[in-house]
């Protein structure tokens, strides 16, 4: 790991303030629907940590906030990995991504070559995996 606590704390920081802000996002767009389920699910969007509304929201297929609740999901998922020590490794390849994508995109899993490899041959969900 060539990233250091304080490159770390800046990306923790600025996906912490990132996913407050779709928890607001998600939270108004629900709470305007005129749905009673959707404002119902808004009172479970809590401002940090508890993120299991967003399965509920995927089971409702939202389309208007399905973006933010996927961003909120990579969001999640990325601080996780840096809790555990695995933030700022290829997914694909193992080799480490370089700080300046992180640091454009911190919720990256892939280095720039496995991304354009995976989007090539990810384009259509019929593509047959190999
Ligand atoms: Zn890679």
């Amino acid at each position: 790991m060539t990233l250091d606590t304080q490159q770390l704390a800046e990306l923790t920081a600025r996906l912490r303030e990132r996913a407050a802000q779709l928890r607001e996002e998600i939270r108004s767009t629900l709470e305007r629907s005129s749905d009673e389920t959707h404002v119902q699910l808004a009172h479970t969007v809590r401002d940090e940590g508890d993120d299991s509304f967003l399965d509920l929201i995927v089971h409702l297929n939202l389309s208007d906030i399905d973006r933010d609740a996927q961003e909120l999901r990579r969001i999640d998922a990325a601080l996780l990995r840096i809790q555990e020590g695995t933030f700022g490794y290829c997914s694909d390849c193992d080799q480490e991504i370089p700080w300046e994508r992180l640091r454009a995109e911190p919720t990256a899993v892939r280095c720039v070559r496995c991304q354009e490899l995976y989007e090539r041959t990810h384009v259509s969900p019929s593509t047959p995996t190999m």
